[in-house]
This record gives structure tokens, sequence and C-alpha cells, in this order.
């Protein structure tokens, strides 16, 4: 099945021109290695002053729950940020639950402070460790379960950094 909204690109997350673009933070959002220290260093120290305040309020993030701020100095206005699981072959089904969480939280954030394109990391897959193809499953389908019934965001970028992952979602979702 799919979507004319939703597209696959290769590469870097902070180059994107959309309206948001999401990070895959940790619970604390003081930044971190992968896509969370690349984009915090593309963005500027606006975006860390925002998740301090954040964090000040509200103790951080949840894993599975998403907060928003400022796209700083990044082409897009808005970073998203979310907390994917950490896999393990123990909590699996937890982890499976909170991914689809991820996705779907900062889908809802985007929708409700006006975002109409939105690109997305492959969160988790990274120091996480979670199963890429799986990983992959869980994004595409909640994503378009969300887009099956949301009339607000007009584009869903999947950003790919590495091969592997490029290739799994070109081979569910081949711009053809
Ligand atoms: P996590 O802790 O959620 O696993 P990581 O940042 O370690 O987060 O990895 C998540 C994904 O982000 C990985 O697939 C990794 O290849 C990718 N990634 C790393 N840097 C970038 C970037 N600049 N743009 C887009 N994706 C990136």
């Amino acid at each position: 099945m799919k979507d004319s909204r939703v597209e696959v690109v290769k590469g870097d997350i902070t180059k994107q021109k959309v309206d948001a673009i999401v990070n895959a933070a940790n619970t604390s959002l003081l930044g971190g290695g992968g896509v969370d220290g690349a984009i915090h260093r593309a963005g500027g120290k606006a975006i860390l002053a925002e998740c301090i305040k954040i964090r000040d309020r509200q103790g951080g993030c949840k894993t599975g729950e998403a907060v928003i701020t400022t796209g700083g100095n990044l082409p897009a206005r808005y970073v998203i940020h979310t907390v994917g699981p950490v896999w393990s072959s123990v909590n699996a089904d937890k982890a499976a639950t909170l991914l689809a969480n991820a996705y779907l939280n900062s889908l809802k954030l985007a929708a409700k402070n006006g975002v109409r394109t939105i690109a997305f990391p492959n969160i988790s897959t990274g120091i996480y460790h979670f199963p890429k193809q799986e990983a992959a499953a869980i994004a595409i389908e909640t994503v378009a379960d969300f887009l099956s019934t949301d009339t607000t965001i007009s584009k869903v970028l999947f950003v790919c950094f590495d091969d592997d992952n490029y290739d799994l979602y070109q081979q569910r979702l081949g711009n053809s």
C-alpha cells in the first residue's frame, strides 16, 4: 500500500527542509551521540536551552513520549524530540509498543503544532539496537495508521542514514 505523502530519502536529517524534524533523543533531553548529537551540533544552542527548560519543568521525556522545541539554526522550524526504547530480547514486545508510541506521539505533537511536513530518523536502530527490519515495519505501519485519519500532515519523510535502513525502507516503500 503506497501513500504519496510518505517518502524515503537517504541522507542527513539536519539538512531536510521540512517544518519539523524528529530527534531520537534520550530521556534526559540533554543530547547524546548519533542523530541526537548531529541535530544539536547543526541546530545550535537554542535547542538545548529549550530542552533544559522542558527538563526543569517536567523532568525530561519518558520513553515513547515526545516534546517540541525550536529548530534553532536548522532549516526545520521545529525539532520534535522523542525517546525510543533500548531494545533487548527479553523486552522485545514492550519495546515494539514503545517504538510505535514514539512515532505516534511525535505525529500527534506535530499535528497539534500545525506541522505539515515532517522527517523521521530510524529511531532506536542505532545505539539502542532495535532490529532494523522490525523497526522499519513498526515505523511504516504507525505512520500509515496515523495518516489514514489525519488531514494536517502532507509529507512524512523517512530519512535513512545507513545503507541497511535505506534498503529496508526502499523495499517497503520504494519511490516509484
Ligand atoms: P538511538 O539511540 O535511538 O538508537 P541513534 O542516533 O544511535 O539513536 O541512531 C538512530 C538512527 O539515526 C540510526 O539508524 C543512525 O544511522 C541514524 N543517524 C545517525 N546520524 C544521523 C543523521 N545525521 N541523520 C539521520 N539519521 C542519522
